[in-house]
């Protein structure tokens, strides 16, 4: 099935509104570029949102090819800026908390990832948004469900979907995933097809060797293979959605929602 339908489908089966406010999480990249590409193509109402992680030169490219990107699809792009807001780029405030006591294990990836999702629900909301969309594909669904599978958590999945559930809280924004089936070579081949601006180079700091093993053990896969996994745990989802406790509360530092007293991404910072 053609990559555009596949994505029509998903947004049929998670009901989206064209009316409703979406903010689309650009990074750069092909998959969040193709999001933006073709939920503009398909007629959602849409704007972007960059976070400017100034990881040198690799955020300085991405920040170009966004904003030609939003130019040619004539959409808003709002710019968080790190070291404006925060006073540090993702490297400082990554090796910060990598050189706290009991720290030093934690991916660069998986700091990233926490500190990234509390920037963008807290900004998105300010920006009265109804959704998120991010450019997460079948690829990175079937990684990261084998992965909490390996961890022997399958309930962290319980965000995964091309929608978020269990959520409910006005303080947090939805997520959703239009590209959830689609594989990362279809995103690679339609975006080089339609000549979109993208940053194809890899982050410098992409070092996570744990989802690259998982990936590598992936490629070996066909691509009906990795489909069938993302399938079964989309059916598996709706089982242990039911099952998993809904509580949300706000962290007691932040005050942003959190499954804990304290949020992931104050408990990574408040030890810097
Ligand atoms: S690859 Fe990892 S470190 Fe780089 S932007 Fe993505 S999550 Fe952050
Ligand atoms: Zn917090």
């Amino acid at each position: 099935m053609k990559i555009e339908q596949k994505v029509k489908q998903t947004l049929k089966k998670i009901k989206l509104n064209k009316k409703e406010k979406i903010i689309v999480a650009l990074s750069g990249g092909k998959d969040s570029t193709v999001t933006a590409y073709l939920l503009k193509k398909l007629g959602y109402n849409i704007e972007g949102f960059h976070i400017n992680l100034r990881i040198g030169k690799y955020s300085e490219d991405c920040l170009e090819a966004i904003e030609k990107l939003c130019k040619d699809l004539k959409i808003k792009l709002h710019v968080y800026d790190m070291k404006n807001e925060m006073g540090s780029g993702m490297c400082y405030l990554r090796t910060s908390i990598q050189s706290s006591p009991g720290k030093g294990r934690l991916k660069n990836c998986a700091i990233c990832g926490v500190i990234k999702k509390w920037i963008l629900n807290r900004e998105v909301r300010k920006l009265k948004a109804d959704k998120i969309a991010t450019g997460h594909n079948l690829d990175d669904e079937a990684q990261t469900f084998l992965m909490n599978i390996f961890k022997g958590s399958p309930k962290l999945s319980v965000n995964s979907g091309p929608i978020t559930l269990n959520m409910h809280d006005e303080k947090f924004i939805p997520r959703i995933k239009p590209l959830f089936y689609v594989a990362e070579n279809d995103i690679r081949e339609y975006s080089k097809k339609n000549k979109l601006p993208v940053n194809y180079g890899a982050c410098p700091c992409a070092l996570d060797s744990y989802r690259i093993q998982v990936r590598k053990f992936l490629d070996t896969l066909s691509k009906k293979d990795k489909e069938n996994i993302v399938k079964n745990f989309d059916k598996l989802l709706k089982k242990i959605s039911k099952s998993k406790d809904d509580k949300i509360t706000y962290c007691e530092m932040c005050g942003e929602p959190s499954r804990n007293n304290i949020c992931k991404k104050c408990e990574l910072m408040k030890i810097v």
